[in-house]
C-alpha cells in the first residue's frame, strides 16, 4: 500500500430527502466482518450507505437517490484507503452518488457536479 490514509470522508445523497451529507470515518470504524452505516444529517431513518468489510475488500451498498434501488460496489481495501478520490456512480443514470476521499477533492467534485 503506497502512502495510505487512515481516515477519509464520504459524501452521499439521502434517498429520502435528497440532501447530501459528508461524514468522516477511519479504518478502525470498520473491523473485519462489520458494517458501518451512514445516516442522513436530517436523521432520515434509512442508512443511506452501508460499508461492510469482508475478506480484504469493502462491500459498499448505496441507496440510490436516483432510482430508489440499492447499488452494490466492491473496493479492495488498499483502494478505499488510497489518496485518490473514489466516485461511485448510479449504473442506470450515470449520476455521481458517492465520493470518498479528502475534503478538498470532495468539495471540488461537488462544485463541478452542477
Ligand atoms: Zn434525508
Ligand atoms: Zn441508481
Amino acid at each position: 500500500m503506497m502512502n495510505p490514509v487512515y481516515n477519509t470522508n464520504i459524501s452521499y445523497l439521502c434517498p429520502v430527502c435528497a440532501d447530501s451529507t459528508v461524514s468522516r470515518f477511519t479504518v478502525f470504524d470498520i473491523p473485519d466482518e462489520h458494517t458501518l452505516g451512514f445516516v442522513c444529517h436530517n436523521n432520515c431513518s434509512d442508512n443511506c450507505v452501508l460499508i461492510k468489510k469482508s475478506r480484504k475488500r469493502y462491500v459498499i451498498t448505496v441507496e440510490c437517490a436516483e432510482c430508489d434501488r440499492p447499488h452494490v460496489y466492491v473496493l479492495p481495501v488498499p483502494k478505499l484507503w488510497s489518496k485518490s478520490l473514489k466516485t461511485l456512480r448510479c449504473p442506470s443514470t450515470g449520476a455521481e452518488l458517492v465520493y470518498i476521499g479528502s475534503m478538498p477533492d470532495i468539495r471540488f467534485a461537488m462544485s463541478q457536479k452542477r
